[in-house]
């Protein structure tokens, strides 16, 4: 039975057993033959080829050395014990260490004799060690033994001292291996495809992922097995859009009328630019095309999103139709409203607001309105997802994302209108790397805005540390003199809220003997303070009462001061570089020149070294995206935590943006010329789909 073995019980493989299972189960979820063959080793021990000592590095990883023992000594007393040892090769020498097995291994090594040294590179007070690494005399014959590929599985603590370590998980690899066959392992691609990207079979592939013989064949497998992974993904995310298209209909939104023209015509107070007109053309098709849609609009901070909402959802007002605008946050849903309602005045068009702050009699009225049809456009925070907001017919829905939304919450506002959805229009500030946008919204469709509207100067970012501390204060002075505006931003987090609040006290006392008042004064604001005082203090420098705003980040979103024109960040590096990015939005909104000055330590981690310099070379959302995400990976990106659809096993989107490029043209193509993968070619991948489509199913609820 081909089939049956991967789904046979770990329990019944050589080595294994009942209590090796359970542990199996219990501390991986590894069950049968399948989840184990599908448990890639996450790293190699790579003993195939030697380092030189001149060329390790503080991340050089684990590295196989040899070299000749030149010293060894017992240092410290009691807990700090240790033996020390020094390898020495033609090129240099490393220091080696161990803090147990101190007396037999003092006893076992041999000043110089030559060793193969297998272990990991540490820097310890700047010098490069390696603690407990793995000694092999050298005799003639170790030196072949010594070159082969090891795989490391993922593990745990308690499988690691309970008899399931390194070398008892490759002994159980093995023994699948002499289990399974090519007949175990059948084809799920096409043979073209195989051909065409020179990939091994399938059981070869997986053969060669556990047990590699050289790097090379680790490559191969590790191609094909990524492709294989995304390809599949693709191709399911491909055919929800498609299977939507098909199914869900849509309101069509027949004509453009007297809303639209009428604002375009009289009230539009500058000219769109090119992005916002092809956006606007690409909605303009949708909303006509009696298919719901599904629509991601991305754009960088200051791109003009909000126009292209509202121009949106005159479309849906020209048709009849209500709209919704949802924002993450109060503050920005507020000033959405006030803007939204300036843009309209004189239209006929009734805007309402509504949030969890909006109660009693208010709440009651917005609710009647909504529900009766006498509001046209509502605006607000999550509260408009809840079950009491009924509306009389929702043409159109539209999130302000900046990533905060999860996907369930998107979803309700679906079922906000009967007997079709309204369409959908989700507009994020921070740019999403392309890689991520087709995983995460894969099924979506997506329109970019990569254009600032003109007359934009691009503000000018510099990197300064504590010594520059008072260049940088009378470069403040000078722009304070030409009445412009500054902001000074403390980083706060809530592991270290005391220290960071008495940092920005601190600050904020020192800022006050460098800009004595009364010639200046200086605002506050920070998370810990009442909504009151929050807004009272940032109401007196939006109205240049104040020179100097001290804030943490909850300026972050929603203020809008274009005479702002400086930002110092404190403390640079414990940002991340999407949140720079999004602070540094903040300035650049008026005619003058802007800029952000990064301070940090002088001492900095490499990566921190690495944001603070992507933030000097570029303010392109996108390409900070691409710097973050290969900084931080996939999972770290904000608003992807939840979605669990970035749980690759081998595939990495930081690393394999083309593989993921290629494997979604593939799947495009495939489904293009097969919809139904009928043809023979496509069996393969129609057997794998109906075989695997359970697992794959968790994506459909995206979007
Ligand atoms: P975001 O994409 O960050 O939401 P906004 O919609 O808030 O950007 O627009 C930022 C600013 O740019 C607003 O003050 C808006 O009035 C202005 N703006 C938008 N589009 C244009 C344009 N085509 N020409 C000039 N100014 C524009
Ligand atoms: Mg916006």
């Amino acid at each position: 039975m081909a089939q049956g073995v991967l789904d046979t019980s770990v329990e019944f493989l050589k080595g294994v057993g009942p209590k090796r299972a359970e542990m199996l189960n219990k501390e991986l979820s590894i069950f049968n033959f399948g989840d184990l063959l599908y448990h890639y080793p996450f790293r190699y021990v790579d003993k195939t080829q030697f380092h030189q000592i001149r060329d390790l590095q503080e991340d050089s990883g684990a590295v196989q050395l040899r070299g000749i023992l030149r010293r060894l000594s017992v240092a410290g007393e009691g807990r700090k014990r240790r033996l020390v040892g020094r390898l020495r090769d033609d090129t240099g020498y490393i220091e080696l260490v161990w803090f147990t097995g101190v007396h037999w291994l003092e006893k076992q090594l041999e000043i110089g004799a030559e060793y193969v040294v297998y272990g990991r590179v540490n820097a310890f007070r700047n010098q490069l060690n390696i603690a407990h690494p793995e000694m092999e005399r050298i005799g003639a014959e170790q030196v072949k033994k010594a070159s082969a590929f090891a795989p490391v599985y993922p593990s745990t603590d308690k499988l690691n001292t309970k008899g399931l370590d390194a070398k008892v998980r490759r002994r159980i690899m093995k023994a699948l291996f002499e289990k399974l066959t090519p007949a175990d392992l059948p084809e799920n691609l096409p043979a073209y495809l195989v051909q065409k990207f020179r990939f091994p079979s399938r059981f070869s592939a997986l053969r060669q992922i556990h047990f590699p013989k050289t790097q090379e064949e680790l490559q191969q497998a590790r191609n094909r097995l990524k492709f294989e992974e995304l390809f599949f993904l693709q191709l399911r995310l491909l055919q929800i859009r498609r299977k939507r298209k098909d199914a869900i209909k849509g309101w069509n939104f027949e004509k453009i009328g007297d809303y639209f023209n009428g604002f375009y015509k009289n009230k539009l107070p500058f000219e769109l630019t090119g992005a916002q007109k092809r956006v606007l053309r690409e909605i303009r098709k949708d909303l006509g095309s009696g298919v719901q849609m599904n629509r991601l609009l991305q754009g960088d901070v200051g791109s003009g999103k909000t126009i292209v909402g509202l121009m949106s959802m005159l479309m849906a007002l020209d048709n009849g139709f209500q709209t919704c605008l949802m924002a993450p946050t109060e503050i920005l849903a507020q000033q959405h409203f006030q803007s939204i309602s300036e843009y309209v005045e004189g239209m006929d068009i009734e805007v309402a607001f509504l949030s969890g702050s909006v109660k009693g009699k208010k709440r009651k009225a917005v609710l009647e309105g909504v529900r009766e049809g006498k509001i046209d456009i509502l605006i607000g925070t999550h509260a408009l997802i809840e079950p009491t907001v009924e509306f009389k017919n929702l043409g159109l829905s539209i999130t302000d994302e900046q990533h905060r939304f999860g996907v369930a919450q998107r979803a309700k506002l679906w079922v906000k209108n009967k007997p079709f959805p309204p369409h959908v229009l989700v507009m994020t500030a921070t740019p999403i790397p392309r890689t991520l946008a087709m995983t995460l919204y894969g099924d979506l469709d997506v329109s970019v805005i990569d254009e600032l509207p003109p007359g934009r100067k691009p503000v000018k970012t510099m990197h300064k540390t504590e010594n520059h501390r008072m260049r940088v204060i009378g470069f403040m002075r000078e722009e304070i003199a030409k009445g412009r505006q500054v902001y000074v931003v403390f980083p706060l987090i809530e592991e270290s809220e005391k220290l960071d609040l008495q940092n920005l006290q601190d600050g904020y006392e020192a800022l006050s003997r460098e800009f004595p008042a009364p010639d200046y004064q200086i605002s506050v604001v920070h998370g810990r303070m009442k909504p009151d005082d929050k807004d009272f203090e940032m109401q007196r420098f939006v109205k240049h009462e104040t020179q100097i705003m001290v804030a943490t980040t909850v300026i972050e979103v929603g203020v809008n001061v274009p005479n702002a024109s400086i930002m110092v960040i404190e403390n640079t590096e414990r940002f991340g570089l999407s949140q720079l990015h999004q602070l540094r939005g903040r300035v650049g909104r008026g005619a003058e020149q802007s800029f952000c000055i990064l301070m940090s330590s002088f001492k900095l981690s490499k990566e921190g070294k690495e944001r603070i310099q992507t933030m000097v070379r570029t303010n392109n959302g996108f390409e900070i995206a691409e710097a973050d995400l290969k900084l931080r990976g996939p999972g770290n990106i904000e608003g992807t935590q939840q979605s669990g659809i970035l749980n690759f096993r081998i595939a990495d989107l930081a690393r394999d943006g083309k593989i993921l490029k290629t494997a979604r043209e593939v799947a495009a193509r495939i489904l293009d010329n097969d919809p139904k993968l009928e043809k023979p070619d496509h069996h393969p991948i129609k057997w794998y789909l109906e075989k695997h489509g359970k697992k794959l199913k968790g994506w459909s609820r995206i979007s």
